[in-house]
């Protein structure tokens, strides 16, 4: 893994810095949505291997989430690091 992260509000950090709280890939289910979706949603996720998006908090800066999309198989190489705020207002959530 990338030892240095560029947060988007305070700049390069060290990794020790982040918490990884997970994959940023599934989508929140409506609250009418039914049990079996809620399931899916809190219980089942996938193990991908190759390029991922996983939430990160920036727990010993600014303590803002963050959206990382890296590889997580062989180069370890970080992508992208985006405030997850601004992920989810681009995808209308
Ligand atoms: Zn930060």
């Amino acid at each position: 893994m990338a030892s240095l992260i560029h947060c988007p509000h305070c700049g390069v950090r060290p990794k020790e810095e982040f918490s990884i709280r997970g994959d940023a890939v599934p989508q929140r289910p409506s609250p009418s949505a039914d049990d079996d979706a809620w399931y899916r949603y809190v219980f089942v996720r996938d193990n991908p291997k190759g390029r991922i998006r996983e939430y990160w908090h920036h727990t010993g800066g600014c303590r803002r989430w963050l959206v990382v999309e890296r590889d997580n198989a062989m180069s370890h190489e970080v992508f992208s690091v985006r405030d997850a705020a601004d992920v989810a207002r681009e995808a209308g959530r």
